[in-house]
């Protein structure tokens, strides 16, 4: 039985989707103003193993992961600037160029972290008319009022309002540092539509004029055209919860009755050295800075299973480091499994067959998967069954466990001397001059150092 960690619930409940065979599911997708950090990243290896789970499971998936190029404010509390907007400004950039070097960018990522692409990946750019539409009907049902500024949600209409946070209304009302706008009903009442100042790029014309959509409404338009007004899961990190996660729940309660999905799941953070990451202190490591540093990023896929999802994890070099050997280890040990002659009871290879869904099935509880992984990868008796088992979890692990174990470049300190030569080289080989190309690569043996030719251009090797 897969069990779930649900935060409607705040209990670990029994999976039960809609539709025995077909699991639909929501995951709120990145936004595209800069590089994803590997936090993000942490979101993203947690949806992937929550899909290969339900896979494992028999289950086929329709799963819709948005773009978000449009309405993302700059403050957590949903206000300020809109990211895109404030990064084409920044950078003189058209935004929608912007968003699509970031996605192509992310996607490069998800991919080498091993992250499959779920079936719909969807721009909020290009559902605006869906958006508009969705607003409408909130209106239409009274939920929403209009203001100078724009359509907001009217919080004080629904009573369930905050369920998926649970927090004490009226104390973060008074709590809250949200600038007064005298034209609110509420002070947690949140834009759904706002009407574009002059000198805004990102805009349509709509039925309230010339404006762009709120953050939160993509999400309610586009998993209601992909899956439905009623889907199973919805994932997210857990600083969605208190805000875009609740107004979710409240836009598609003002829409269509209902709150949409039946499981809402959430990741916890990932920090940096115990910190929070952030640009100024120079800790927002990427996939890129992960293989900048000499790792491959699958380790870093393999350090998030050495923790549960709902557990924070705390991202260092030495954690990573460590993360890379055991990848290694555990690749040596799956390749003597291949090679291996001896054999495996039918009843033990049963007892870890079970022993790895129970613990994938508990919510995911991936150190516990880890530790069947380990036992079986380490037993002295060599066995190709075992090899067979291991590729069987590998389909959920996604570790690469028959690649061969990844070594990190050393990089080759050279003189000004052996620059000199590798740069007279290069433009040699620019030239089409092969034999002063030639002639130098044999002068660069004499002097100790072997010259390789690659897609990236020369690299050299100590001999
Ligand atoms: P964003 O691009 O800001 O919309 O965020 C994309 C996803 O990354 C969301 O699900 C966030 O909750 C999640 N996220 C952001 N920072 C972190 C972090 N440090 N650790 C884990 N998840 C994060
Ligand atoms: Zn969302």
């Amino acid at each position: 039985m897969l069990k779930l960690y649900n935060t409607l619930t705040r209990s670990k409940d029994e999976f039960i989707p809609l539709d025995k065979e077909m699991v639909k599911m929501y995951s709120c997708g990145p936004t595209v103003y800069s590089e994803a950090h590997v936090g993000n990243m942490r979101a993203y290896i947690f949806m992937d193993t929550l899909r290969k789970t339900l896979k494992y499971n028999g289950y086929k998936l329709n799963h819709v992961m948005n773009i978000t190029d449009v309405g993302h404010m700059t403050s957590d509390a949903d206000e300020g600037e809109d990211k895109m907007e404030k990064a084409a400004r920044e950078t003189k950039r058209n935004p929608l160029d912007i968003a699509k070097e970031y996605t192509d960018k992310f996607l490069r990522d998800i991919d080498k972290l091993n992250i499959e692409r779920p079936e719909h990946i969807t721009p909020a750019t290009e559902h605006i008319r869906e958006m508009e539409a969705y607003v409408k009907r909130i209106m239409d049902n009274g939920y929403a009022y209009e203001t100078s500024k724009g359509i907001y949600f009217d919080t004080s209409k629904l009573p369930s309002y905050g369920e998926l946070s649970r927090v004490n209304l009226e104390k973060q009302m008074a709590g809250a540092r949200i600038e007064v706008d005298e034209e609110k009903r509420n002070p947690l009442d949140f834009a759904l539509w706002i009407k574009a100042p002059e000198n805004h790029i990102m805009k349509w014309d709509s039925i309230w004029g010339i404006c762009y959509p709120g953050w939160h409404i993509e999400c309610c338009a586009m998993s209601n055209k992909y899956l439905g007004e009623k889907f199973d899961i919805h994932t997210g990190g857990v600083d969605h919860i208190p805000i875009h996660h609740e107004n979710e729940i409240a836009q598609a309660k003002g829409a269509t009755g209902v709150n949409p999905a039946n499981y809402w799941i959430h990741n916890e953070f990932l920090l940096m050295d115990g910190g929070k990451m952030s640009k100024s202190l120079g800790n927002c490591y990427t996939v890129t800075t992960i293989e900048e540093r000499g790792y491959e990023p699958l380790s870093y896929r393999y350090l998030n299973f050495t923790s549960h999802y709902r557990n924070k994890l705390n991202y260092t070099w030495e954690g990573i480091d460590a993360a890379q050997t055991s990848l290694n280890r555990l690749r040596e040990n799956y390749k003597e499994h291949v090679n291996g002659t001896g054999t495996v009871e039918k009843t033990e290879i049963a007892r870890l067959e079970q022993e790895f869904l129970d613990a994938i099935n508990d919510d995911m509880n991936m150190p516990a998967a880890l530790a069947v992984v380990w036992e079986i990868a380490k037993n002295n008796n060599r066995s190709k069954d075992y090899a067979k088992l291991l590729d069987k979890f590998d389909t959920v692990l996604s570790l690469g466990m028959s690649l061969e174990p990844f070594r990190k470049e050393e990089t080759v300190e050279v003189d000004a001397n052996i620059e000199a030569l590798l740069e007279r080289r290069k433009q040699a080989r620019l030239n089409k001059d092969f034999k002063t190309s030639d002639e130098i690569r044999d002068e660069l043996l004499s002097l100790g150092y072997k010259v390789i030719d690659t897609k990236e251009g020369q690299k050299i090797e100590k001999v």
